[in-house]
């Protein structure tokens, strides 16, 4: 017992140190991960990336929308008067719907300011006009200096010829936003020098401009859906929340980044967010997506671990039971082959007189030989089942006169034993279709572990008899007994009881799972009901053939 616990619990370390092996590594990785996680989570880290992210794509707007307004604003400063044509103001005006108004500075005195004429019916505008008439001219007497000296130095550096820059003026008890651009005109000189500008028109700067340099930021791909939001840019002024204009992607929510522009449009505000969702939402969905992998990865590994260990258990077990099986079978061999070299020596030496003494050796000498024969025999059946090479010859057997026969020539052995020997065999039970042989090994396998196993209490009782649709065959012993736990592993093959009991006696784990084999070829079953120090009963269960049970039924109709 104790030399079997010993073996077993040398097998489990070994196991659950390759299972550590692989589980350790892993477990780590899952855990690091998870950490990970939550320190990103607290530190809303995801969050943090995507918003400087979103930083990085309004520079790059801003930078472009500033390149769309010097292409668009050098265009138009081409057509626009001489310095000293400003009576052209007026035609320049009606041939750029895009601006409302221009002007020439020419010296304290000499200022032309011209409005689009066809808007100048809107009282609004008028208004707009007079007050930028006179702002601008106030401008020019007190900045021109430091605005020739500005443009100057721009055209020298990165090569702009204009200055934009914003205006504000009064809109009702609003503050309208207007762009405007300053630049020195053609016929300008040292001696006689000039500025000249025009504001843009800030409804085609709110409805066309500014939607298209946006658009051409963040082109609007068609494939907006939950799963892949869109980025949208608005663009607004300081003084106001509502966006101007945006890309075609916006939702109408306020976005979540924001950026002051530099240099053109000072005073306005560039912003970015996502089509319906936010920065949080993502990172949350993020964090959650990332849990549930990890999550179904420990799962995974959970599973695939017992699996392991389940499979690797069971192949070191069985290769226990192989090696414990070679042992046995060795040993098993090997007594009854010397007692019959033991006895044919003694015999052949011819020294034994007494005629008793020769009838005994003679009868150990069988007795060992038959025992071999029916280890072989066992050993041969088994390795014909595991390779599914086993096949049986069935025909019609009156089963009484087969078990009867069986035990007639075993009665003797079995009394002389000491053994109390019980035989109860049912008339008129129906004829079986069975493998005579099979069934006639099944039974003595069933005596011998009963006669094996018993120990004081020697009683065998072999019954016989019909029930319901089957005919049953029990043997029945007064032996060791069989634990409940181990009665369902007994019919595994090599399998033996960890008992030393069962231990000191010769076997091989085989008899059991061969009877099992047997009797399910038959289409029957064998089962025990046993109690440790009381014996235990086997029972196969042969069904009877249907066209018996129809001419039974007819008979007794
Ligand atoms: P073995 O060659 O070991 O007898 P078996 O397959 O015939 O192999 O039996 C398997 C195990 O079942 C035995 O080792 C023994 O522990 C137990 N066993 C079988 N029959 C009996 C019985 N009649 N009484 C007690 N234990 C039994």
């Amino acid at each position: 017992m104790l030399k079997l616990q010993v073996r077993r619990w040398s097998e489990r370390p070994r196991v659950l140190l390759l299972m550590l092996a692989v589980v350790l590594p892993a477990a780590a990785l899952i855990i690091w991960n998870v950490w990970h996680l939550r320190d990103l989570q607290r530190e809303k880290g995801i969050e943090a990336v995507i918003q400087r992210n979103y930083q990085h794509v309004l520079a790059i707007a801003e930078k472009r929308i500033d390149e769309r307004a010097y292409r668009m604003t050098e265009e138009i400063r081409e057509k626009f008067p001489d310095a000293d044509q400003p009576e052209d103001l007026e035609s320049f005006l009606t041939t750029h719907p895009t601006v409302s108004h221009a002007f020439i500075w020419s010296g304290k005195g000499h200022f032309q300011f011209q409005s689009q004429p066809g808007m100048m019916d809107d009282p609004e505008f008028r208004g707009e006009s007079k007050e930028l008439s006179s702002n601008i001219e106030t401008w020019m007497g007190i900045e021109s200096e430091g605005y020739l000296y500005k443009l100057k130095k721009m055209a020298a550096g990165d090569g702009h010829h204009a200055l934009i820059t914003n205006e504000w003026v009064h809109r009702g008890d609003k503050m309208q936003y207007l762009s405007a651009a300053y630049f020195i005109p053609h016929g300008s000189s040292a001696e006689h020098p000039a500025l000249a500008g025009f504001i843009y028109d800030p409804d085609f700067m709110a409805n066309t401009f500014f939607p298209q340099a946006l658009n051409e930021v963040v082109p609007d791909e068609g494939h907006n859906d939950a799963s892949h939001p869109e980025p949208a840019i608005t663009v607004r002024t300081s003084k106001d929340q509502t966006p101007l204009a945006a890309s075609a992607c916006w939702d109408g929510s306020r976005p979540e980044v924001e950026r002051t522009f530099d240099g053109v449009f000072p005073g306005m505000i560039l912003g970015i967010g996502l089509h319906g969702t936010t920065i949080a939402d993502i990172g949350r969905r993020f964090a959650r997506q990332q849990f549930l992998i990890l999550g179904a990865l420990s799962l995974l590994m959970g599973a695939g671990m017992i699996l392991t260990y389940r499979n690797v258990s069971r192949e070191l077990a069985l290769a226990k039971l192989k090696s414990d099986f070679v042992s046995n079978v060795s040993h098993e061999l090997r007594t009854p082959l010397a007692l019959i070299r033991l006895y044919a020596e003694t015999l052949e030496l011819g020294r034994i007189s007494n005629p008793a003494k020769h009838q005994e050796y003679y009868e150990i000498i069988r007795k060992e030989s038959e025992r071999l024969t029916s280890l072989i025999n066992n050993i041969l059946d088994f390795s014909r089942i595991e390779a599914g090479k086993k096949e049986y010859s069935f025909c019609e057997t009156d089963v009484a006169d087969l078990v009867r026969s069986t035990l007639e020539s075993y009665r003797f052995e079995i009394e002389h034993n000491g053994f109390h020997f019980e035989q109860k065999i049912d008339t008129n039970l129906p004829p079986l279709h069975v493998d005579r042989e099979a069934i006639a090994r099944s039974l003595l396998n069933l005596v011998n572990n009963a006669v094996k196993y018993s120990a004081r209490d020697k009683y065998l009782g072999v019954y016989l008899y019909r029930q319901n649709g089957s005919v049953n065959l029990e043997v029945v012993d007064h032996g060791i007994g069989i634990p409940a736990k181990e009665q369902p592993r007994i019919f595994e093959k090599f399998y033996r009881v960890g008992d030393p009991l069962v231990h000191n006696t010769k076997g091989s784990g085989l008899g059991l799972s061969l009877v099992r084999h047997i009797v399910r070829a038959h289409g029957g079953e064998v089962t025990v009901e046993s109690a440790p120090g009381h014996g235990s009963k086997f029972i196969i269960t042969l069904p009877v053939q249907a066209s018996e049970l129809q001419q039974e039924e007819a008979v007794s109709a």
